[in-house]
């Protein structure tokens, strides 16, 4: 059975064609989905536009409105298995990491709903007597969230509870290859009782259901998460209208190994840096530096705990990465890897697509390391999005951070040194909008997010992620009898 969109409410078959996804572990039929036409748009945004102006939703109390939040929190947090199952069907992730992000989705609900009813306003300094002022945030309106196939739950969370804590209208337009997790919180929204129209969702082709979204004029606000090229194109969009856009992009981060670092610790690091996901994240730690002196030692144990990886079926308990999303995307990470060997690159292990046995139906790939390559090469400069790890050696200080840095990317780095001293002197000349010290890819809902330069633009997450949906307005009220003297 086709499963139907959600607009405004109503559980429809969309005006677009009907899209099949596909279990990435086989190949097969995973499900029959709707897909949203421009008309489908349309709707979906005048329906959003009179339910954020909606006095039941506007003047509802803080606390009420986050009620909604905690109740999704809840729902998510019964049916943990559930959509974790769903998803790792949708994007072929193992199972502990769809569980991973299925709970960080209900942690994001209840922290967001924390923050819409503990948000104070601001009494700036007062300088007359004639009168006070106050600042105030407002709701911007109707939110295009538009969400990348990778991490859906989570990524679709990140926007959609930030947003209805603000107070605004949210309509989501999932990853063409993914698009259950949202229908499927859609669902949960619904029977927490969100008023109709305050969520809708819209599945298909970002050419077509995204771009009428993101361009419609009563959409206030692009929050976007995927590609830097489709971001970039967002923007103009944004531009032409003048609305904030906040953008979370891609990535090509590098990792440091000092020659002080607790090798074992940096390995198993490094390794999860990379590998967790199958290297389809946007924060992998792909660009990996290591100090001369412990080059050998640590790439000998680099190499060892990556042949112990299981790469095998994502539904298998122990499972440590499952295949690539399509086939698509594995014969562009093969590509990338055809040009590094073609560059000079030397293939220290992985490079060739696993087909034994019950991977000759999915799009396996195996964990590659590349060395031998200087920064300037392709597999150094672009986002590959898959298990692909380049090393580079390195033994000055300063040369090391201008080839850090030599980079469009701006999203994460890792530094790994015992000298706590240098890890903080570096990690601030480091050009990404996440530092991590002896540890990678951990993450806190608390802890703003985004990227430096072709990265993104924007911080989504953090107390204050709430404030990046709403726009600020200042009151001033007069407290003076005396009539104003210019005029009589
Ligand atoms: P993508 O840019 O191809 O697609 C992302 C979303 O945009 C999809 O829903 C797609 O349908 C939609 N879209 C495409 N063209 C559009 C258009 N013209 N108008 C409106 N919407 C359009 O990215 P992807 O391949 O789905 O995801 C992988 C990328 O996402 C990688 O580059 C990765 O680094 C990035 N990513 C970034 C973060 C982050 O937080 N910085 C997190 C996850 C993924």
């Amino acid at each position: 059975m086709t499963k139907p969109i959600f607009i405004a409410g109503q559980w429809k078959q969309g005006g677009g064609p009907v899209r099949a996804t596909y279990f990435p572990a086989d190949g097969s039929l995973n499900a029959e989905i709707a897909t949203a036409s421009a008309e489908d748009v349309e709707e979906a945004v005048q329906a959003a536009e009179r339910a954020w102006r909606e006095p039941q939703w506007r003047n509802r109390m803080p606390h009420e409105r986050a009620a909604v939040l905690y109740r999704v929190a809840d729902l998510i947090s019964q049916r943990v298995d559930e959509l974790a199952s769903m998803q790792t069907r949708d994007n072929g992730k193992p199972l502990a990491e769809t569980r991973g992000l299925v709970m960080s989705a209900a942690a994001t609900a209840r922290y967001f709903a924390a923050a819409c009813e503990t948000l104070d306003e601001q009494l700036p300094a007062q300088r007359s007597s004639e009168f006070m002022t106050l600042s105030v945030h407002e709701p911007l309106g109707v939110i295009a969230a538009i969400t990348p196939w990778n991490s859906p739950i989570a990524s679709e969370m990140q926007k959609i509870a930030p947003a209805l804590a603000a107070g605004n209208a949210v309509i989501v337009k999932p990853a063409d290859a993914t698009p259950l997790a949202a229908l499927a919180l859609a669902e949960l929204f619904e029977e927490a009782g969100l008023p109709k129209g305050l969520l809708s969702v819209l599945p298909g082709r970002g050419s077509v259901v995204g771009e009428a979204l993101a361009a419609h004029p009563l959409v206030r606000k692009i929050s976007f998460t995927g590609g830097t090229g489709t971001g970039r194109h967002l923007a103009h969009v944004a531009a032409e209208k003048l609305i904030p856009t906040s953008l979370e992009l891609g990535g090509k981060s590098p990792t440091i190994v000092f020659e002080d670092a607790d090798i074992e610790l940096a390995a198993r690091g490094v390794v999860y840096g990379i590998f967790s996901s199958s290297g389809q994240a946007c924060i992998a730690g792909s660009r990996l530096f290591v100090h001369a002196k412990v080059y050998d030692r640590f790439m000998g144990r680099l190499l060892e705990l990556t042949a112990n990886l299981r790469v095998g079926h994502p539904e298998e308990p122990g499972t440590h990465m499952g295949p690539l999303i399509s086939e698509a995307h594995l014969a562009s990470v093969a590509g990338f890897v055809d040009q590094a060997r073609a560059e000079g690159g030397e293939i220290l292990c992985g490079g060739t697509r696993l087909a034994e046995g019950h991977m000759a139906q999915g799009s396996y790939y195996p964990p590659t390391i590349i060395a031998g390559l200087d920064n300037g090469a392709s597999v150094c400069q672009q986002e590959i999005f898959g298990p692909v790890l380049v090393v580079l050696k390195f033994d000055d200080e300063a040369d090391l951070l201008a080839r850090a840095n030599n980079s469009v990317f701006g999203l994460a780095a890792g530094i790994w040194s015992e000298d706590f001293r240098r890890a903080w002197r570096i990690g601030r000349q480091l050009e990404a909008g996440t530092i991590w010290i002896n540890t990678y890819k951990k993450f806190s809902i608390s802890a703003p997010f985004g990227g430096f330069k072709e990265s993104g633009l924007g911080r989504e997450k953090g107390r204050l992620g709430v404030l990046e949906y709403m726009q600020q307005k200042s009151v001033y009220l007069g407290l003076s009898d005396t009539p104003n003297p210019w005029a009589e």
